[in-house]
């Protein structure tokens, strides 16, 4: 890890609210790169899979929501057949994920859509279609959000959106990249213009370890971190 307070020389001529968004974007960006690595986003499930299991992950841990993919899978070998089969049965196949009836519920209508649309219970349609069309075509599918759309597109398709989790969001509130008002759902779209692409994949993981460890939720650890000299929260801290 860098050291803290380390200075850019573009960056260290502006000051405060004066600062250009996006080269403070690009310079943390290079930072987190430097300090944490290549950590390339690289779980490639296959696009409807990867949003079943989105979906199955709301409100549990990965050890949850892995166990009720693998099992609503060995039950269902297919989509289609999840999608002919009665709610109850879906349901019980996924108890492990918590909230299982309206998981079920959500699984099975998502995929009534799909195949609604696309005549087929297929997503490859995306993987060369402009990405804001494709961010709009899944987050118009009931209970897509923004985030899950993000995570479709980035861990399927290999396309650079970035999901803004919990800890992405307090980050880049607190350095300053998006105000302090801007809700989860839109910072999706703030970010993504303010973000350069390539920055994204090294971004996903990585923020979310920087949020663990260093810009936790309670007492962050400013005093060690290798962003302090760009971030609002810790100018108006000092
Ligand atoms: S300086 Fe503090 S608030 Fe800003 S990113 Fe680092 S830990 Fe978070």
């Amino acid at each position: 890890m860098g050291r803290p307070g380390r200075q850019c020389p573009r960056l260290s001529r502006l000051s405060g609210a004066a600062r250009d968004p996006r080269a403070k974007a690009e310079e943390v960006c290079r930072r987190i790169r430097e300090n944490y690595g290549d950590a390339i986003a690289s779980r490639r499930l296959p696009p409807v899979d990867e949003l079943v299991l989105t979906i199955l992950s709301q409100n549990t841990n990965d050890i949850n929501s892995g166990r009720a993919f693998e099992s609503l899978k060995s039950k269902f070998p297919t989509w289609e057949d999840v999608l002919v089969a009665p709610e109850s049965e879906v349901a019980q196949a996924i108890r492990v994920s918590g909230a299982y009836h309206v998981k079920a519920k959500r699984i099975k209508s998502t995929l009534a859509e799909i195949q609604k649309r696309v005549d087929r219970i297929d997503l490859s349609l995306l993987e060369h279609m402009p990405i804001n069309e494709a961010k709009e075509w899944l987050s118009s599918l009931h209970g897509v959000g923004p985030k899950t759309a993000a995570i479709v597109l980035l861990f399927s398709f290999h396309r650079p959106v970035l999901p803004v989790d919990t800890h992405v969001w307090r980050i880049s509130r607190r350095l300053g990249l998006i105000g302090d008002h801007v809700s989860r759902e839109k910072a999706h779209s703030v970010l993504q213009d303010l973000l350069p692409p390539s920055c994204v994949f090294h971004l996903n993981h990585n923020l979310v370890r920087h949020g663990r460890s260093v810009c936790r939720s309670q007492r962050p650890r400013c005093d060690v971190c290798f962003l302090s000299d760009l971030c609002d929260y810790a100018e108006q801290m000092s």
